[in-house]
């Protein structure tokens, strides 16, 4: 149960399935942002925060 919090996402560009462990750390507009390292697509900026929010408005819509 505890995995489903340890966020995993697919590269949309690549389809390579990814941890976001795994995903290179860059700065964007001076926003943290991290990137597929097979295929260098920008995919996700802020994880955290990010995926906090998306937990919560997951949960409002069951
Ligand atoms: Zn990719």
């Amino acid at each position: 149960m505890s995995q489903k919090f340890n966020a995993r996402i697919v590269c949309p560009y690549c389809h390579t399935p990814l941890a976001v462990a795994d995903l290179e750390e860059a700065t964007l507009d001076g926003c943290p942002c991290r990137i597929c390292p097979q295929c260098a697509t920008v995919l996700v900026s802020q994880v955290e925060e990010g995926a906090a929010m998306a937990d919560t408005e997951l949960a409002f819509h069951g």
